[in-house]
């Protein structure tokens, strides 16, 4: 190669014949809006070539783009030759960076030249066999405002002989130009759009995980939490529907506690599944060795078809649910950054449910599953608040069994626990799923009924006194029944009432059931429990 020739100063051939084209400033402008048209990289290189051959009037016409240590073609028009065997060549022999630089330095005031002037080993010469025409090629650079970005090659025009004209070459170098500066503000906008991409999904993803923890933090119980958590993940990722299961390890288990979107034939399919493999179970259950794979936990889901993400629920390594969201078009796959949103929102969810399970733990009477007497207290209270806010009235019931040193003194004080046992199912049976029902002291029990009236309150008062009357709890081969009193009172919500105040008003009206002979509901009255309260204080 021509190493020892200066390509500092740009060589120019003796100006030549007349311009090959008129009009060439109206040409140039008809392909610079067609440039502007392009959408991508691609389009814009094969719009160049293109116009170069079918506008311009050159004969072939090649586009280069820097990548790597090499050269890449990006885009070729090539009539009457072997297209993709050139190409091929190309693929496997590009010009390199250094054959680039060449051309950078000698171009370095931004001209198109001849390749004939000393840059004829720019192609590898296999590449310019094929070519065919390698020496009347001109090249021009294409440079961005930041670098250099590739070259533009382009064979002089039809019918033309003889040296490069002057015309040819500016047109070239104006279209290389033009071509450089697109290119780079198409790479500049696609970094911008795929930046602001990013930021966005971290926006969500920042979005949810803050709403999130409102959810968890707000919760009560697992239900109500699953239900609120799987609609924002579900409307953050686009997702058609989510679930969550809970393990029952004992009767090998998996039970739905709850969802969103699922329709209405898995949700019927799904509230309880049973008959779990044991084995898989048994993995679940213990340490993440061997990790059940995605593929074993789609089957434990029947039915279950199309994109998912499932997460198993651990605390301590041990499995307590699965829960995941899904969709129902096939061609819609999740993407890992969705995955991580689902991830973040499991540690979050698995250190809720955990101390959710603390506080239920802490709140639970271990004879009789009820509430404590501490969380009815502080439960009273909450729901004392909440009616006043919504306007609705409250109930309140205290009972006592009967004569319940009896039942202790005759049949012992284990025949007694059981018996208090089965209370606690009774009074479980006979109120609604947002009653609260608490053991409040030895045989003494409450139940707060929110949005509940007087006549409603003295119903299920009666219901409970009829229910525990009629039971028998058998110990040791004895039947053993008890009676309950029972106390009821009323907050109005426009009633300025403290909390204890309630208590008082209701264990006022208990005291009168005693009073009255026992296994009687009585409800509190302003005349009659007042007086009797003041004779007993
Ligand atoms: P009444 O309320 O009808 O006036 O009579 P009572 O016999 O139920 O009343 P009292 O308050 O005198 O006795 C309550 C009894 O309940 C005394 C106590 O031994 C018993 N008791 C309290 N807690 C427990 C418990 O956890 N287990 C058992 N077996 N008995 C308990
Ligand atoms: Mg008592
Ligand atoms: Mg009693």
């Amino acid at each position: 190669m021509g190493a020892k020739e200066d390509f500092s100063t740009p060589v120019r051939p003796q100006p030549g014949p007349a311009p090959a084209r008129p009009g060439a400033a109206g040409l140039l402008l008809h392909v610079a809006k067609n440039f502007r048209l392009a959408q991508s990289e691609a389009d814009l290189c094969a719009r160049v070539t293109e116009a170069l051959a079918h506008k311009l009037g050159y004969r072939r016409a090649l586009l280069l783009l820097k990548d790597g240590a090499g050269l890449r073609p990006c885009s070729l028009h090539w009539p009457g030759g072997d297209a993709p065997a050139l190409l091929a060549a190309l693929q496997a022999h590009p010009p390199s960076l250094r054959a680039g630089a060449m051309v950078y330095e000698s171009f370095a005031l931004g001209r198109a030249l001849p390749l004939s002037v000393g840059q004829d080993e720019f192609f590898n010469p296999q590449v310019d066999r094929l070519w065919g025409l390698g020496r009347e090629l001109a090249l021009a650079p294409l440079f961005s405002e930041r670098e250099f970005l590739g070259a533009l090659a382009a064979e002089r025009p039809e019918g033309q002989a003889g040296p490069w004209v002057e015309e040819d070459l500016n047109l070239l170098e104006a279209v290389a130009t033009l071509a450089g500066a697109l290119l780079g503000s198409l790479r500049l906008y696609g970094e911008l759009e795929r930046k602001n991409r990013e930021m966005e999904i971290h926006l969500r993803e920042l979005t949810v995980v803050s709403e999130l923890t409102r959810i968890l933090n707000r919760a009560k119980e697992p239900a109500e939490m699953a239900r609120q958590m799987l609609l924002l993940l579900a409307h953050a990722l686009e997702a058609d529907f989510g679930f969550l299961f809970w393990f029952n390890f004992k009767a090998s288990e998996l039970r739905l506690v709850g969802s969103h979107g699922l329709g209405p034939e898995l949700q019927g399919a799904w509230e309880i599944l049973p008959r779990m493999d044991p084995r898989l179970l048994d993995s679940l259950a213990g340490q993440d060795d061997p990790a059940p794979s995605g593929e074993e936990l789609r089957g434990l889901l029947p039915g279950l078809e199309g994109p998912a993400l499932l997460r198993v629920i651990a605390t301590r390594q041990r499995a307590m649910g699965l829960w995941g969201l899904g969709r129902w078009d096939q061609l819609r796959p999740f993407a890992s950054g969705e995955e991580r949103v689902l991830a973040t929102a499991d540690e979050q969810m698995t250190v809720a449910l955990n101390s959710m399970r603390l506080r239920l733990v802490a709140a639970t009477d271990s004879l009789t599953g009820l509430f404590t007497r501490a969380h009815f207290m502080e439960a009273l209270e909450q729901e004392i608040r909440l009616a006043r806010f919504l306007g609705h009235p409250l109930g309140l019931l205290l009972i006592d069994a009967d004569n319940f040193k009896a039942i202790n003194d005759n049949h012992g004080h284990q025949a007694g626990d059981q018996v208090l046992s089965a209370l606690g199912r009774a009074l479980q049976a006979c109120t609604r799923g947002g009653d609260i029902c608490a053991r409040i002291g030895g045989e003494e029990f409450a139940v707060i009924l929110p949005r509940c009236d007087l006549e409603a309150a003295g119903a299920a008062a009666e219901k409970i006194r009829a229910q525990v009357a009629g039971q028998v709890t058998t110990y040791r081969g004895r039947s053993l029944s008890v009676t309950v009193s029972l106390g009821v009172a009323l907050l109005d919500p426009g009633q300025p009432l403290s909390r204890d105040e309630l208590i008082r008003r209701a264990d006022q009206a208990l005291y009168r059931a005693k009073r009255g002979g026992r296994d009687r509901v009585e409800t509190f009255s302003p005349g009659q429990d007042d007086a009797a309260w003041g004779s007993l204080s």
